[in-house]
């Protein structure tokens, strides 16, 4: 078992990565909690123990179902259960689960204490650590939320045999990601230890900026084209995937902007192909339309923020040249 941690002063945690993790659930539980709420969704194949009453809370499956009314009935059923503030909340589940269940812990009686058991190669590797939770709107995605960490991580590589193909490969796009943020040979390595080192570089980078005020940013790597792909919408990508394809449209912007040189955006398409992820954009985009997404991104404060590689490493970047975006698009139709 492999042992982390998210160093945050008095709020430091611990992440256990390995297989069996799950069991490790009763201790690292907070001192005197007499109740769990483990909340999950029907499909997921992982039941835990944490040794002391509970009960199992269910939430609808994907996007449509992180919303606030799933926040509001869960908190609805913890008060009609009688959840106080010295008991927890255990997430069991992907980035859905995580993020819903965090962000109702983060409200429900001012704050309550939230542990997260990752379920998916995606929320082991990204959405599980790092505090950040929230729910969609009509209007977008994670438009309400908080900062609310987690009291601990468990990341059980274990339970990823039940994960269907494609969200593996979905989490794989995230894992591609990391190896641009200084996680070297990370497709060499046996999946615990390659799911530890990207939470090390995550634990790493929160650690030093919680809030995004400046360097976590960077963990949005591949994100901007990758966002508005997304939103654009028809296209039938998961969000790996479509960071899978924004990973090579940063380095190929890099390049047209003289911050990095052909062999590391060759680089950049060989960690993308070896994960066998997408690395053009599909059929049918409209790249007028994308470069308009771009200006709309959440990020994108005072200009279009792109997170680049460059010769000190990946970093914010602001871009004005719009013909330089659609050259970066055109290079990867
Ligand atoms: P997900 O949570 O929807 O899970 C994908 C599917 O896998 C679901 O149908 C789920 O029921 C199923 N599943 C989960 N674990 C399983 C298992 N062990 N075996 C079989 N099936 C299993 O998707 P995801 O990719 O994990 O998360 C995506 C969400 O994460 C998005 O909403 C995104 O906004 C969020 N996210 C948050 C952060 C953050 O920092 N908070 C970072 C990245 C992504």
């Amino acid at each position: 078992m492999i042992e982390l941690e998210v160093p945050l002063g008095e709020r430091s945690y611990p992440v256990v990565v390995g297989a069996g993790a799950r069991h490790r659930l009763g201790d690292v539980l907070p001192d005197g909690v007499q109740r769990v709420a483990v909340v999950t969704q029907a499909s997921i194949p992982v039941a835990v123990d944490p040794g002391v009453d509970h009960r199992v809370f269910t939430i609808p499956e994907g996007e449509v179902g992180k919303n606030i009314a799933t926040v509001e009935r869960l908190c609805r059923d913890w008060a009609a259960w009688g959840l106080t503030r010295g008991d927890c909340v255990v997430a069991v589940g992907g980035g859905v689960v995580t993020d819903t269940a965090g962000f109702a812990a983060a409200v429900y009686h001012r704050g309550v204490p939230v542990l997260h058991v990752a379920t998916t190669l995606l929320g082991q590797v990204d959405a599980a650590i790092g505090g950040k939770t929230g729910v969609n709107l009509p209007e977008g995605k994670n438009l309400v939320g908080s900062f609310w960490q987690p009291s601990a991580v468990l990341c059980d590589t274990e339970v990823l045999a039940t994960l269907p193909a494609r969200e593996y490969r979905n989490g794989q796009g995230e894992m591609a990601k990391y190896a641009f943020l200084g996680v070297d040979d990370l497709q060499d390595l046996p999946i615990d230890e390659a799911v530890a080192a990207c939470v090390r570089c995550k634990a790493d980078v929160v650690g030093s900026d919680e809030r995004e005020g400046g360097r976590r940013a960077v963990l949005n790597y591949g994100h901007t084209l990758g966002h508005a792909l997304e939103t654009a919408g028809r296209y039938d990508l998961r969000h790996g995937e479509a960071v899978a394809i924004g990973l090579v449209y940063a380095a190929e912007l890099a390049l047209r902007l003289g911050r990095i040189d052909e062999t590391r955006v060759a680089e950049h398409r060989a960690v993308v192909s070896a994960y066998d992820l997408p690395m053009n954009l599909p059929p049918g985009v409209d790249a007028d339309r994308i470069i308009e997404l771009f200006g709309r991104d959440k990020k994108a404060v005072g200009g279009i923020t792109f997170v680049l590689d460059g010769p000190s490493g990946v970093e914010a970047v602001k871009v004005s040249d719009r013909q330089l975006l659609g050259q970066a698009l055109e290079a990867i139709a």
